[in-house]
């Protein structure tokens, strides 16, 4: 076992197996709260600020009032860090609308629960980039506001389970024909050597490795455009991206069981894979 993970709860630090919350939660009770995943790399949370404004803007969307100044966010990820050995972290936070009595209506003069943990982000498996990963199609059966990143996941929770019985470890999701994202992750495909991704809007939601991806493409001379995406070209597609906080930027070799391109990861791939790294080492010498 690994060290002991300390954890954040309500203004207070403590062991993982002490953190409690009420049955009454909101979070518990209605899925309704939302979270952010924050890479940590030397120490340092990547690209931090686009995940703190990220989790501002998920707060606004579903009217929880911001609990902490951007200030008090950095100070509790800087310390949760600081509190665990490891160089390579990722930290988990998550706000829910508090505890009160069951009912739908929002409860007045409640105060959001708080919570943010952080786990160790081991190196991703090396035959993940060598071979890629198998991807298989489903129908988006979400709600429409995937641009909030909520703790409401049993769509997504159900989509990745459905991948993982057909031997896949992600899904890329159609909804009217057109691709979406994975169940935890954003969907890029190249054809002509250009990558293409799906458009910004609330059908999916927008990762922070979406911008940074903007930036490895531009920095790396591929060119990248954001727009709708037929299932026809999904499958015409020379090579699929996944990325993630989590797997960064992974190829999907396999669609549906059947080879992309020729079935092995691709040159965009090993390009803006490359550039993923660079920045990586960049943001630990900063
Ligand atoms: N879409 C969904 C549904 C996700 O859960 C995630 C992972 N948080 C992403 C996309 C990728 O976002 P990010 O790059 O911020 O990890």
């Amino acid at each position: 076992m690994t060290q002991q993970q300390t954890v954040y709860l309500n203004g207070d630090y403590m062991p993982l197996e002490d953190a409690k919350v009420s049955v009454l939660d909101r979070g518990f009770i209605y899925g309704d709260g939302v979270y952010e995943v924050v890479p940590v790399y030397g120490g340092k949370p990547f690209r931090w600020a686009y995940h703190l404004a990220r989790l501002t803007r998920s707060l606004a969307k579903v009217q929880i009032a911001n609990p902490k100044t951007d200030e008090q966010w950095t100070a509790l990820v800087t310390d949760l860090i600081a509190r665990h050995p490891w160089n390579d972290q990722f930290v988990y936070m998550q706000v829910t609308r508090g505890v009160a009595k069951r009912e739908h209506l929002f409860p007045k003069n409640v105060t959001p629960t708080v919570f943010a943990m952080t786990s160790e982000f081991a190196p991703l498996p090396a035959e993940l980039l060598s071979k890629g990963i198998a991807v298989v199609t489903l129908p988006d059966e979400r709600w429409l506001n995937c641009d909030i990143k909520s703790v409401s996941l049993l769509g997504n929770v159900l989509a990745r389970q459905a991948a993982a019985d057909a031997s896949a470890t992600e899904c890329l999701m159609f909804r009217d024909g057109l691709l979406t994202e994975g169940s935890s992750s954003n969907i890029w495909i190249v054809r002509g050597g250009k990558v293409f991704a799906p458009k910004r809007d609330r059908r999916i939601l927008e990762g922070i490795r979406v911008g940074l991806m903007e930036e490895l493409c531009q920095a790396s001379g591929v060119e990248l455009e954001f727009r709708n995406i037929s299932r026809k070209e999904v499958f015409a597609a020379e090579e699929i991206l996944v990325t993630s906080a989590t797997k960064e930027v992974v190829p999907a070799t396999k669609l549906d069981g059947e080879p992309v391109g020729d079935g092995k990861p691709g040159e965009v791939f090993k390009k803006l894979h490359a550039a993923y790294q660079q920045a990586k080492a960049d943001a630990r010498n900063a």
